[in-house]
């Protein structure tokens, strides 16, 4: 996986960040809408400490939500 690095708050111009979870009782992951079964990624935020923008939003492992023969 690429890895993006964030260097300015595209909204304030902020330069500091923090990384978070997103965590809100089980809606909190991403399914692949087309595919049946319970494939599923955590959601994480990195979220601008200047103005509370969340200026990105992943999951740390996009793979998992292929099916296996297309990893
Ligand atoms: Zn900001």
């Amino acid at each position: 996986m690429k890895e993006v690095k964030i260097e300015k708050c595209p909204f304030c111009g902020g330069e500091n960040f923090i990384e978070t979870k997103v965590n809100s009782y089980g809606s909190s992951y991403l399914r692949p809408l087309k595919k049946k079964g319970l494939r599923s990624a955590t959601l994480f935020a990195t979220v601008c400490t200047d103005c509370g923008s969340v200026v990105r939003t992943y999951v740390r492992s996009p793979q998992k939500l292929l099916p296996k023969k297309e990893r």
